[in-house]
């Protein structure tokens, strides 16, 4: 053995002793008093997690049991769980892992602890890849989420450890995880409160799925932070000094935006860094007494608007109506004296720590000093809980529709609205009457024809607005429809009416099967399944009940239906029917200039949605039927394809970068400015000025003295194209010019 070696022995030694070390760590970041039934519990859970992962590795090299232990700490000291949670966390990777059963973990901590633990564990892959594996595995996790919270609480400790050591991970298990995590999981951790959780998650995601405007934010953020840090010094000072004379106990901090607040702003409404504003808010938490804490809130926020002016349309007050996740807060933006907007953020310790912590924090104020330890539903959340439990009783739901219902559950903002004897309801922003009509119960939803808001007659698609009193309108004779679907946003709407056009479909090919049966005997050919299959592929519908449906709604004419003829026919034979040929791959695409996979010469084609070109960060996605189509990472339909279907993604690179490319690849640009005659001609010089630019169409539109304009252009790679938008900014500094996709 040469110097500096150690042995294996050695090695299991310091990594033994750095396991309890770990351990001993996790145990001093619990906050509440352990009882000794209690020790012991949390001590056997890290035995058995400790003999379950003995021989596993982390993908990092390091033992496996590191992971358990520190999302165990996480639930402990990020989230404030208890020891039942604890236990979960430390064990909620064995039975997914070892040969160890949730019967052996009933056996040993009980009922509680095993159900969660099942709700943690995959589904086993008994086939191979489905479709929605993903979905299949989440929507698992949520029917368990509905008994007990905290298997969703443990699963976003798991998620959030998993996302801090991303780095070790495959870059294709990079864009998998980050993206379902910022579809999902983020999502979630906000709607139960969790907004540290929710802030790690998303910084985290796109650290890997827009890695370089991840690093270019998080350099240009350091390199103001002594700037922004007098600034916040010089805006508190004033109102501090007041604060103090009126004996008000207080805390004040500059609190920074998380790096993907900063770039959803700058992509949202197409402006650079240096013009986002507001890259920081300020908070004034105050140390309460119970029943004073409105009283001591509204006292601050009037001596901060008397400093500085407030803009009347930003303040929010979600004391009086808290937010459905619980979240209590006043908010403010005032204008500070250099002339810049400023969010300020007024609160308790008591709303402080509901913000940060959510549920389980809210909780620990309505009942007892250790966390979470029994089924007890908090506040609003039991609402949203409810809803949930809507859209999973609904049996018939598919994986991937219960997960877009799902979805949208989570992305919705909130506005109230009052039922016609002032009940308040709260619905998501953009819902429609009809959501409302479900909302009441589903027989009003089903029988809904109208509405009227503030005593207005409505149509039934007509979108709701905060304070509307809502009244609804209903007849007997009316019933649910498919366009239904499109004027609905909430699960439960979209459940009830999808339910009831299965079942009245269902209904309409039961008439269909009968009149099908007679034509067979009339024909003297065999009804049988052989018989009715080969009908199915002639008439291209989807399936035998689909045929059934159509021959009874006439979308087959009848006299087409001469049975004998098309089962007798040779197979190949098609209906008469015209079929879209199916797009050819993208001809531009034909030499190769990407990597996809390992190979050299997979092919592929640009996805239409992004049209990527050379610099571009890329993956691929398998299609069924179109090969490989090569999306950008932050692509619009890039999260929710890799967090559905994450197994069909293939990683994908462009050739070495030092090659120049042959071709010239199609991208957008937006231009928005103040309007000018020349401008046309200004922007055509430039381009033609620019070698090698080709320009494809332009479009210059103009109202009330601006005009916003779009170029599409054939450029070499990222650098050309960022080059071109450079000149024109130099031309124009005051126009907002930025890159768009193609199409839009
Ligand atoms: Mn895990």
């Amino acid at each position: 053995m040469s110097e500096g070696e150690i042995s294996i022995l050695e090695r299991e030694e310091l990594e033994r002793k750095e396991i309890l070390k770990r351990y001993k760590s996790l145990l001093r970041s619990i906050r509440h008093d352990l009882t000794k039934e209690q020790k012991k519990g949390i001590r056997a859970a890290f035995d058995l997690a400790l003999d379950a992962h003995k021989d596993m590795r982390r993908k990092s090299g390091e033992p496996y049991i590191y992971h358990p232990i520190a999302v165990a700490k996480i639930a402990a000291s990020e989230i404030g769980l208890g020891t039942t949670s604890i236990i979960c966390a430390l064990i909620h990777d064995v039975v997914e892992d070892s040969d160890y059963t949730v019967e052996d973990i009933r056996r040993k901590f009980g009922d509680k602890v095993a159900k969660i633990v099942d709700g943690l564990t995959k589904i086993k892959e008994v086939f191979d890849h489905t479709d929605s594996m993903q979905a299949e595995n989440f929507r698992k996790m949520l029917l368990t989420l509905s008994d007990d919270v905290r298997v969703i609480l443990v699963k976003l400790c798991d998620r959030l450890h998993n996302m801090r050591t991303l780095e070790s991970m495959s870059r294709k298990n990079q864009l998998k995880i980050a993206s379902e995590t910022l579809f999902l999981y983020a999502p979630l951790a906000h709607r139960l409160g969790l907004y540290n959780v929710k802030s790690e998650l998303e910084d985290l995601s796109i650290k890997y799925t827009q890695r370089e405007a991840y690093k270019d934010i998080s350099l240009k953020l350091n390199a103001k932070k002594a700037a922004r840090d007098r600034f916040i010094r010089k805006f508190i000072e004033p109102i501090k000094k007041k604060l103090e004379e009126s004996n008000l106990k207080f805390e004040i901090k500059g609190r920074p935006k998380s790096i993907y607040s900063i770039l959803k702003k700058m992509s949202q409404q197409g402006i650079p860094f240096e013009q986002v504003y507001d890259l920081f808010a300020i908070r004034i938490i105050l140390d309460s007494e119970p029943d004073k804490e409105k009283a001591d809130c509204w006292t601050a926020y009037s001596i901060v608007t008397d400093i500085y002016k407030p803009n009347p349309a930003r303040t929010r007050d979600w004391i009086t109506t808290p937010k459905s996740n619980g979240y209590e807060s006043l908010h403010t933006t005032v204008m500070s004296s250099d002339g810049k907007w400023v969010e300020v953020q007024v609160r308790t310790q008591r709303m402080d720590e509901i913000a940060e912590k959510g549920y389980a924090a809210h909780w620990k104020y309505k009942n007892s000093k250790d966390g979470i330890e029994s089924d007890h539903k908090a506040g609003g959340v039991d609402g949203w809980l409810a809803r949930i439990k809507d859209i999973l009783e609904n049996p018939s739901t598919n994986a991937l529709e219960f997960l877009d219902d799902f979805k949208l559950q989570l992305i919705h903002e909130e506005i109230f609205v009052f039922t016609p004897n002032g009940d308040l309801k709260k619905m998501p922003k953009g819902a429609s009457a009809l959501d409302f009509a479900f909302e009441i119960h589903t027989q009003v939803g089903s029988k809904c024809i109208g509405a009227k808001v503030n005593n207005k007659l409505v149509p039934i698609s007509h979108i709701l607005s905060n304070g509307d009193q809502v009244e609804i309108l209903t007849s007997e004779k009316q019933h649910p429809r498919e366009e239904w679907l499109h004027i609905v946003i909430t699960g439960k709407a979209i459940a009830r009416i999808r339910n009831f056009l299965r079942e009245s479909k269902r209904e309409v090919a039961e008439k269909g099967k009968e009149l099908l049966k007679k034509r067979f005997s009339k024909e003297k050919v065999d009804f049988n399944e052989d018989n009715i299959h080969k009908l199915v592929k002639y008439f291209k519908v989807q399936s035998a009940l689909d045929l059934y449906y159509s021959v009874s709604k006439e979308l087959i004419a009848p006299e087409k239906l001469e049975i004998s003829n098309i089962i007798n026919k040779k197979p190949g034979t098609q209906a008469p029917k015209t079929v879209a040929a199916s797009s050819k791959p993208d001809s531009s695409a034909k030499k190769n200039e990407i990597i996809v996979g390992d190979e050299f010469d997979m092919p592929y084609s640009l996805a239409k949605c992004c049209s990527p070109i050379p610099g571009d960060d890329i993956f691929g996605f398998i299609t069924i039927g179109e090969g490989v189509k090569i999306h950008r990472t932050n692509c619009p339909n890039a999260v929710s394809l890799m967090s559905n279907y994450g197994y069909r993604i293939i990683k994908a690179q462009w050739k070495d970068s030092m090659v120049k490319h042959e071709k010239r690849f199609l991208a957008g640009i937006k231009l928005i400015g103040i309007d000018d005659v020349g401008i046309v001609s200004s922007l055509t010089e430039i381009i033609s000025k620019n070698m090698g630019v080709n320009m494809k169409a332009i479009t210059i539109e103009s109202h009330d003295g601006t005009f916003e304009g779009t170029i599409s252009v054939y450029v070499e790679d990222t650098k050309h194209l960022d080059n071109l938008i450079n000149k024109i900014k130099q031309k124009h500094p005051t126009m907002n010019v930025y890159r768009i996709e193609v199409g839009s």
